[in-house]
C-alpha cells in the first residue's frame, strides 16, 4: 500500500496532521534507519511505526509487552482497512489460523507478537521466512534490568535484528539516561539509533487566542504592528484568502493568496517569492506550507480556527524556525465552532471517529478558552509538563475570571424552554427579554425564563455561550440548523452540582459598537 505519508495519515488513520515529533519519526522510520524515540505517554507512538509498516514491503514485526494493547491496535488498523495480526496466548485457534493465513499469502502488514514468543524456538524460525522488513519495539524501556518493567523476554530482541538484519525503531516514554544507554546497547549492540529525545515546547513562539470581533481589522492590525517582517495568514476559505490579501494590500502590506485551487505554476510562484522575499506576507490555506522551508517566519495568524490542536501546532510551528522571537494570533468564533463541528457530524467517517473527532476539537477550544498558561495548556494536550512559560498571552495579562455558574444555569435553561430549537441570537433574545417579532409570535415572552438575563448586555452574553460551545455544554445541532442542544456534560451544572468558571471577554469595541444580530 504505497503512498504519500500525509495522504495516508489521512486516508488510513483519519487525522488531519502529524503530531509534534512524529513526521521526523515516520521519516527516519520508514527511510530504514534504527531509530530511538523517546516520546511522552499518549503522544502518539504508536502511528510512528504503523505508518512506516504501510510504506515498506514486508512484513513490520510490533513487539510490545501488553496483549490488550495489540489487541487493539490490531482492531483498530484492521477498521481501517489495513492488513494486521496478533500472536499471543490471548488468541482463539481461528485467530492465530488467519494470521497464518494471511501471512502465507503474503497479505499481513503488521504482526503484533509478545514478547515470550520469541523464546520460543520455532518463532525465530517462522520470523525469518515471512519477509520481514522491520521491528517495531513497544515499551523499549522494558529491556532494562534495572528498571522496575523489566521483562527478560526483551532482551531476545537484539538477537532477533541481528538474525533478520532489518532496520529497528524502539519506542518509550522513558526518558532518563541510564535507561536510553542500556536500549542502545541491548537492541542495537551499541551503535547508536537515530534518536528523537526533545521535547515539542517551541518557546520562542509567542502564544495568542482572541475572540473574532471584527477580524479583519484583527488581522490588519496584527500586521500592521509587524510591518516589514515575513508572516503567514491561515483562513478558512479559499476565498476569504484572496479579499484579506487584498485588504492587506490596500493597506500598505506586500501580501499574496494562496490556496490549492490555484494554478500549480500560480503556487509555486508564490513558494518561491515567500522563500526569497524579505517581506511578504502570504494568506493561504492550509494547502500552504509543505513546500515551506523559510526558517524566519516572523509570525503566523489565523483568521479562522484551525480543524484541530495538532493543525494549530504545525501551523503555529512554522514560526521561527530560526529559534529567534516569533509571534502567533488564532482567531476563534461560534462560527467556526459551529462550521468544525458540522464538519465533523456530516462527514462520512464511522461513529467512533467522529467522536474522537469532536474530543479532539474539544481540546483546541479549550485552549482558545484556557484560564491559565496558553502554553502549559497546549503542552499537557501532547503528554508534556510546564507551569508558566511568561510568553503567553494569559502569562502577559492573565484573564479575568468569574464564576459563570448562574449565568450558565440561566442559559441552558432559556434553551431547554425553548425546546433546544433555536440559535444563539434567539436564546439571547429570550434571557434579554427581548420582545422580537420571532418571540412573539412562538409566545417567548410568556416564559419564566423570560428577561431573567437583563443583568447582563448582549456581547457579554455572546462570550457566555461561545464558552459553553468551547466548555461543549451545549452543541449546535446540524439537523436543526444549529439550534443549540445541551450536552450531558451540561447536566451536573443544570442540576447544581457543578460550577463553571468563566473569563470574561475583553473585546476592544464592546462599547463601541452595537452588537452584530444573526
Ligand atoms: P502512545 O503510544 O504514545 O501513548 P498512542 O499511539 O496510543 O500513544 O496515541 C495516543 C492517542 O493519540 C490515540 O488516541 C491516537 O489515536 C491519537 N493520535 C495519534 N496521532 C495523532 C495525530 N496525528 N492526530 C490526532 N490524534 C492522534
Ligand atoms: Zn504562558
Amino acid at each position: 500500500m504505497p503512498g504519500h505519508p500525509a495522504t495516508l495519515l489521512r486516508d488510513v488513520f483519519g487525522f488531519d496532521a502529524f503530531r509534534p515529533g512524529q513526521e521526523e519519526i515516520v521519516e527516519a522510520v520508514s527511510g530504514g534507519e534504527n531509530v530511538l524515540a523517546i516520546m511522552p505517554t499518549g503522544g502518539g507512538k504508536s502511528l510512528c511505526y504503523q505508518l512506516p509498516a504501510l510504506l515498506r514491503d514486508g512484513v513490520t514485526v510490533v513487539i510490545s509487552p501488553l496483549i490488550a494493547l495489540m489487541r487493539d491496535q490490531v482492531r483498530a488498523l484492521r477498521a481501517a482497512g489495513v492488513e494486521a495480526g496478533a500472536l499471543t496466548s490471548g488468541n482463539t485457534e481461528e485467530e492465530t489460523a488467519a494470521v497464518w493465513d494471511a501471512l502465507s499469502e503474503g497479505r499481513l502488514k503488521l504482526l503484533y507478537i509478545a514478547p515470550e514468543r520469541l523464546a520460543a524456538g520455532s518463532a525465530m524460525g517462522m520470523l525469518r521466512r515471512i519477509g520481514v522488513s522491520l521491528i517495531a519495539v513497544d515499551e523499549a524501556h522494558c529491556v532494562s534490568q534495572w528498571g522496575h518493567d523489566f521483562r527478560p523476554d526483551y532482551l531476545r530482541i537484539g538477537e532477533l535484528r541481528r538474525a533478520l538484519g532489518v532496520p529497528l525503531a524502539a519506542f518509550t516514554a522513558t526518558a532518563d539516561a541510564e535507561t536510553r544507554d542500556e536500549i542502545v546497547q541491548k537492541l542495537f549492540d551499541g551503535t547508536p539509533p537515530v534518536s528523537f529525545l526533545h521535547g515539542f515546547d517551541r518557546p520562542n513562539i509567542h502564544l495568542a487566542f482572541a475572540p473574532k470581533d471584527g477580524p479583519r481589522r484583527q488581522i490588519m492590525e496584527f500586521a500592521s504592528a509587524r510591518k516589514g517582517q515575513c508572516g503567514i495568514v491561515y483562513c478558512g476559505t479559499r476565498a476569504k484568502t484572496e479579499t484579506l490579501a487584498r485588504a492587506l494590500g490596500e493597506g500598505g502590506h506586500n501580501a499574496v493568496a494562496y490556496h490549492g485551487g490555484m494554478e500549480p505554476d500560480a503556487r509555486r510562484h508564490v513558494e518561491h517569492r515567500f522563500n526569497t522575499e524579505d517581506e511578504l506576507i502570504v494568506v493561504a490555506t492550509v494547502a500552504f506550507g509543505m513546500g515551506v522551508d523559510k526558517p524566519d517566519i516572523r509570525w503566523v495568524a489565523h483568521a479562522d480556527l484551525p480543524k484541530s490542536i495538532e493543525a494549530y501546532y504545525q501551523e503555529i510551528g512554522r514560526a521561527g524556525r530560526d529559534g529567534a522571537p516569533a509571534e502567533t494570533l488564532t482567531l476563534f468564533g461560534p462560527d467556526d465552532i459551529r462550521l468544525r463541528r458540522s464538519q465533523i457530524d456530516e462527514g462520512l467517517a464511522p461513529p467512533e471517529r467522529r467522536m474522537a473527532d469532536h474530543a479532539r476539537l474539544n481540546a483546541l477550544l479549550g485552549l482558545a478558552e484556557a484560564q491559565q498558561c496558553r502554553r502549559a495548556t497546549l503542552l499537557q494536550y501532547f503528554g508534556e509538563t510546564e507551569t508558566v512559560c511568561g510568553n503567553c498571552d494569559l502569562c502577559d495579562t492573565p484573564p479575568q475570571l468569574f464564576d459563570g455558574t448562574e449565568a450558565v444555569r440561566k442559559a441552558l435553561s432559556a434553551i431547554l424552554r425553548t425546546g433546544e430549537y433555536f440559535g444563539t441570537q434567539h436564546v439571547i433574545d429570550v434571557l434579554l427579554g427581548n420582545p422580537t417579532e420571532k418571540i412573539r409570535a412562538r409566545g417567548h415572552d410568556g416564559l419564566p425564563t423570560f428577561g431573567v438575563g437583563r443583568d447582563l448586555p448582549r456581547p457579554e452574553w455572546q462570550g457566555i455561550f461561545r464558552q459553553m460551545m468551547g466548555l461543549d455544554l451545549v452543541r449546535p445541532d446540524p439537523e436543526r440548523h444549529g439550534a443549540l442542544r445541551m450536552t450531558e456534560a451540561a447536566r451536573p451544572v443544570l442540576r447544581g452540582e457543578e460550577g463553571v468558571t468563566l473569563r470574561r471577554d475583553t473585546l476592544k469595541s464592546k462599547s463601541r459598537r452595537p452588537a452584530p444580530r444573526a
